[in-house]
């Protein structure tokens, strides 16, 4: 089976001493590169270009069409049932804040402090029970459980991550999901880090809403989608007023649109859509090559970080939970950023470092934060367009960091660490 191929960087990245053309993006969790289909299906859309669901002209009707044909596209995607929506967005954050706007009043929201902001912040205060990192999987089942047993609230909403993008790990969301729904709960699943790297069938993982964002499943920037049930979201006040979300505006007052347009004011991200719809044409049809391709990078990524001295990775529930190709790591001696910043300067790598929108969970995997200096750690994270040289470089470059330092001489400035 043939993975998707993805738009290669043709840009040299100038490191210290040389130009390295092939520069190891090892940072997908951040955002991907785009997918080669993407490319096209955006350059088609672009030649017959205008507005959206505002006209009768030639070229607004095969635009409006193809927003909708990308719809359609991210319906199957997710599995969509009868009677849910999907609604374009910008991106998961945005996606999270429209769910959060659109609750019922008395609903009470179940989050563990284990999640990305994304999706720990948009919620109101005073109705949103944050759950403590859990530290095994019966642990997150029972503070779960214990929490919902508690509530008293009419509409209960459980928010739940699919891939952690600090360790990488399955969240077993099918499992959760069912504690929750024998409590009369609603599950939401971030699907950021997950989309890009399993199928997120809406009915499989017994889940009510579903999120990602385009930029991180080989499409660019700008589109994301929330995708779920429709009655709280016909209810809603809409996202943004404005039109397209109108069905009636007359000097007695407005009448919204319910489904997607209700939230989707304004004239609409198209090529974006359309490329996020492109984007999970090819991960459906290359599903089996990219898994396959993914988990072979990951257990040598796994064992490699495993077997170099004086680095620490980072588990949630344990060390061989399954996991999509993400590790986060701590060099002994070393301030992440530096490390991160010689992988660049020196070996034609990148990786993220810092607390990766998720303050309260690196705070908690690192064994002691505040001893030595910045209690951040190192990122590395896979997908399509990494090779398993790409991972060998990596590990050879981590492994001489973490035994001899750093080559060259940094300096800390405004711009972080350079040589
Ligand atoms: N959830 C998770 C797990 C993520 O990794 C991210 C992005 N880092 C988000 C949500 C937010 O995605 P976006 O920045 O595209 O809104």
């Amino acid at each position: 089976a043939e993975l998707p191929a993805v738009v290669s960087a043709d840009l040299g990245v100038p490191t210290v001493h040389r130009t390295v053309v092939d520069y190891a993006n090892l940072d997908h969790g951040a955002s991907t590169p785009a997918l080669v289909s993407v490319k096209h299906a955006v350059d088609t859309a672009l030649r017959t270009y205008s507005s959206v669901h505002r006209g009768n002209g030639y070229a607004s009707r095969v635009t409006s069409r193809w927003y909708e044909e990308a719809r359609q596209e991210v319906r199957r995607f997710v599995g969509a049932r009868d009677g849910d929506h999907v609604v374009f967005t910008r991106n998961t954050t945005d996606s999270f804040n429209l769910l959060a706007r659109a609750l019922p009043r008395e609903t009470e929201v179940f989050v563990f402090e284990a999640e990305h902001h994304a999706t720990l912040l948009p919620w109101a205060k005073g109705r949103t029970t944050r759950l403590p990192v859990p530290g095994s999987l019966a642990d997150a089942r029972a503070l779960l459980a214990q929490a919902l047993e508690q509530s008293t609230a009419r509409n209960r909403l459980v928010v739940l991550c699919g891939a952690s993008n600090v360790t990488g790990e399955l969240w077993p969301v099918r499992e959760l999901a069912d504690v929750a729904r024998r409590h009369g709960a609603r599950v939401a699943l971030d699907a950021a880090q997950l989309a890009p790297h399993r199928a997120v069938d809406l009915d499989a993982l017994g889940v009510d809403y579903v999120a990602f964002s385009g930029h991180k499943l080989y499409a660019p920037f700008g589109a994301g989608v929330l995708a779920g049930r429709g009655d709280w979201l016909d209810a809603a006040a809409p996202y943004l007023a404005g039109g397209g979300a109108t069905a009636a505006v007359t000097e007695l007052g407005t009448t919204w649109q319910r489904g997607a347009a209700r939230h989707e004011a304004g004239s609409p991200n198209v090529i974006g859509a359309v490329a996020l719809a492109a984007a999970c044409a090819a991960l459906t049809e290359h599903r089996d090559a990219v898994e396959a391709h993914e988990a072979a990078l990951g257990r040598r990524l796994a064992e490699g970080l495993a077997a170099i001295d004086c680095v620490e990775t980072y588990s949630l529930f344990a060390a061989d939970h399954e996991r999509v190709p993400v590790a986060a790591f701590t060099v002994e001696g070393l301030d992440s950023s530096l490390v991160s910043a010689a992988l660049s300067a020196e070996h034609g790598i990148g990786v993220r470092d810092g607390k990766f929108c998720a303050h309260l969970l690196v705070d908690a995997l690192l064994d002691d934060p505040y001893a030595a200096g910045p209690a951040t750690a190192v990122r590395v994270s896979l997908g399509l367009a990494n090779t398993p040289e790409h991972v060998e470089r990596f590990l050879a470059a981590l492994a001489s960091l973490a035994a001899e330092g750093p080559a060259f001489e940094y300096e800390h400035g405004p711009d972080g660490w350079t040589p």
